[in-house]
């Protein structure tokens, strides 16, 4: 372990960051890179063959013998594979070789990656190329080099594609808007992100003796332990011994490769956690959430741990989700969300906001598809996450300027001072409104916005492409009408007086766990997709195309792929979930529950034989062997579901929803009676309380 001394050296330590590059690369080709950041031109083959020679002799001296480009293909994870950098040389000897072209372009035989039917086999081969925006960094002695992935007709076959589309729009347009206020220092704006992940820690030899966390992340059978999460001592609780040895361990392999681990603590239910980053910009922080999520893995097992990062390991206490923070930022370190002191300031923070809250709104429904997976189902508007419904929360402070704002009244600040709203002046708004609602999708935290409902597991890539471009679309509207007003101080007014008044249906203050809220949310007109099965088939709805299509994030071929992509994936998952639990049931839980009764059978005529009353056993084994009939039967009904799936992409994912998880249930149901009735020893695998307090 490192000291706190080390800890500047440490960190970045195995990234080749623009600090090094300075160092290494010749001013030209330093040059040449940044330009190729700031403004997308691409690089020359002689300065891409310095910057690889120059990485390839910095990666070397680390102790790399490999390189890799890494991606992000629709799968969620990432994928790599790894070339060495030797080339034979003469004598029977080797040198090691890296040279620009392999550094900015590979071809791996993509052929297998989900592709949602994009490619024929005939040109089955993709491309992986250079993102010069995101720094190559060392891993178990490989140079990691980021990369896009894309096909031979330049579809995008992953998520950084689109997400580098999208944070170049949002700029564009965020650009023309502070031109407006007449802003001409601003360069660049640059969405930020802080993505919060939680997760959960077990031992490794309890997990390894249950199938189902080892096929499917979560366990399809067991009973809450006696104690669960009622005492409420986890949540910031002391760390055990291992718990903090391993968050140590991890914050530095984190650090190692640049990511800026900051918080660490214990979560609501037993055995869980959370790391949080400082948020850096959109595109490091999606491709470091990646890296956090393997890291904190792979470090787990060190440990003799295994971190489990399914949004529901474990039924009955809370699962896992992600804190997706979002904000706008400039090259001139300005947040754009962040309320001013100035009557003007206020006026452009207030665009702003208008801007998010309309576009939230009017895309309900693809930000909904963004969070939609089979382990998130479990989770959204289950009152431990919030309702699978889209709202704003933006504290009582705000609300009540919005109000005054809609109604043209007057508006009393914080110290209960009435401010005039005038037609050309808008309220000052007191900075440090930090009001907190646990239970809303997407709440305002002062500077920034809280999209809470991502699942753990999931990339952030999906839900800050949507952010990013929704935002990148109400902004060009706003810049498209304000560039042509006559009288832009009363004209911005009204823009966001009639903007607020529209869309102020999506801005709820109260208790997004309330039964209640779903019904007034229906009321107001709000999409209500309830599980994946009900969201992915509006993925690519004719305003989700035109929203992601005009904007240049994704071709409508590229969205129809895309959500037959999700398609796939969850009925995939639902039936890997189901033959898992058939399997279980075949082969461990039946076998174990008749020995376990014909046990109790042999004790009743050995204890009748010698005149004992034998009541106990003859209940038991009597219960036991009624519900092990059932529970043959239930898994054959699963069986049966398996074999009738309809071979339509969306119509199994409503039969998986309805027919299959729902007999998965039912056979859990009789299951979990039956471990509550049988011996522990006959049991054939570890239960709840001696997995969810392993750690
Ligand atoms: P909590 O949500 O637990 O109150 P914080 O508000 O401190 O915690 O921050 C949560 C996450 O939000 C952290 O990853 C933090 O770096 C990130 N964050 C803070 N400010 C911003 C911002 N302006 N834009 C994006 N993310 C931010
Ligand atoms: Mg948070």
């Amino acid at each position: 372990m490192e000291t706190s001394a080390k800890l500047p050296e440490l960190f970045g330590s195995m990234v080749f960051n623009e600090e090094t590059m300075k160092e290494r690369l010749s001013s030209a080709s330093y040059e040449a890179w940044k330009k190729s950041v700031t403004d997308g031109t691409p690089l020359e083959l002689s300065t891409a063959n310095e910057i690889a020679e120059a990485m390839k002799q910095w990666a070397v001296e680390k102790g790399a013998t490999h390189f890799t480009h890494w991606f992000q293909p629709m799968t969620g994870v990432t994928a790599e594979k790894h070339d060495s950098f030797i080339e034979p040389a003469e004598g029977g000897k080797i040198v090691m070789e890296f040279s620009g072209k392999e550094l900015v372009k590979g071809e791996p035989d993509a052929s297998s990656f989900p592709n949602g039917g994009i490619r024929s086999t005939f040109e089955a081969r993709g491309y992986t190329a250079w993102d010069p925006n995101s720094f190559a960094f060392i891993k178990d002695n490989s140079l990691y080099i980021p990369t896009v992935f894309l096909s031979y007709g330049g579809q995008a076959l992953d998520k950084k594609t689109p997400l580098l589309r999208s944070i170049e729009k949002v700029n564009q347009q965020a650009l023309r808007i502070l031109r407006l206020f007449g802003d001409t220092e601003t360069k660049r704006v640059i969405p930020q992100v802080g993505a919060e992940q939680e997760y959960f820690l077990i031992d490794k030899d309890v997990y390894d003796k249950r199938e189902d966390l080892r096929l499917t992340g979560r366990t399809l059978f067991g009973n809450m332990p006696p104690r669960g999460q009622e005492l409420s001592d986890h949540y910031f609780g002391q760390l055990k011994p291992r718990v903090s040895e391993y968050m140590r361990d991890l914050d530095n392999e984190l650090w190692k490769v640049g990511v800026l681990s900051k918080t660490k603590h214990n979560e609501v239910a037993p055995g869980q956690h959370e790391m949080a980053p400082i948020y850096t910009d959109c595109n490091a922080s999606c491709d470091q959430n990646q890296l956090a999520m393997e890291l904190m893995k792979k470090v787990a097992l060190r440990h003799n741990l295994v971190c489990l990062i399914h949004e529901k390991p474990f039924a009955g206490v809370n699962g896992s989700g992600k804190h997706d923070n979002w904000s706008l930022g400039t090259d001139t370190g300005k947040n754009l969300f962040k309320p001013g002191s100035t009557p003007s300031q206020n006026a452009q923070f207030l665009l702003f906001l208008a801007a998010f809250i309309k576009g939230i709104d009017e895309y309900q429904t693809t930000l909904r598809c963004t969070v939609a997976s089979a382990g998130n189902d479990h989770r959204l508007g289950a009152q431990e996450a919030p309702p699978a419904v889209l709202s704003i929360f933006l504290g009582s402070e705000l609300e009540h300027v919005i109000k005054a704002i809609i109604n043209g009244t007057p508006y009393k600040d914080g110290s209960r001072k009435t401010l005039k709203i005038g037609i050309d002046s808008l309220p000052q708004i007191r900075q440090d409104t930090t009001d907190r609602n646990r239970t809303s999708p997407m709440a305002f935290t002062g500077n920034k916005f809280e999209f809470r409902m991502l699942g753990s597991a999931q990339s952030v890539s999906g839900p800050n492409i949507a952010l990013n471009t929704i935002m990148a679309e109400e902004l060009k509207e706003f810049a498209d009408k304000l560039e042509k007003s006559k009288n832009f101080q009363a004209d911005l007014q009204k823009l966001i007086k009639k903007t607020l008044t529209d869309h102020q249906r999506i801005i709820f203050e109260g208790d997004g766990y309330d039964d209640a809220w779903l019904v007034e949310a229906e009321k107001r007109g709000l999409k209500n997709y309830p599980s994946t099965a009900e969201a992915i088939p509006h993925y690519d709805d004719p305003e989700n195309i035109a929203l992601y299509v005009n904007n240049d994030i994704y071709t409508e071929e590229e969205m129809h792929a895309r959500r037959a992509i999700h398609e796939e994936i969850y009925n995939a998952q639902i039936s890997i979930e189901a033959r898992t639990m058939s399997d279980m049931i075949r082969r461990q839980i039946l076998p174990a529950v008749s020995e376990y009764a014909t046990t109790l059978a042999d004790r009743i005529a050995v204890k009748k034989d010698a005149g004992f009353s034998a009541g106990y056993e003859a209940k038991v084994g009597a219960k036991i062997s009624t519900l092990s009939d059932k529970l043959q039967l239930a898994q054959e009904k699963i069986d049966n579901d398996l074999k009738k799936k309809p071979a339509d992409a969306t119509k199994c994912m409503k039969y998986s929803r309805d027919t299959i998880l729902k007999d998965m249930n039912k056979a859990r149901e009789i299951a979990d009676q039956l471990e509550e009735l049988t011996d522990r020893d006959f049991w054939p695998f570890p239960v709840y309380s001696e997995m969810l307090f392993s750690e």
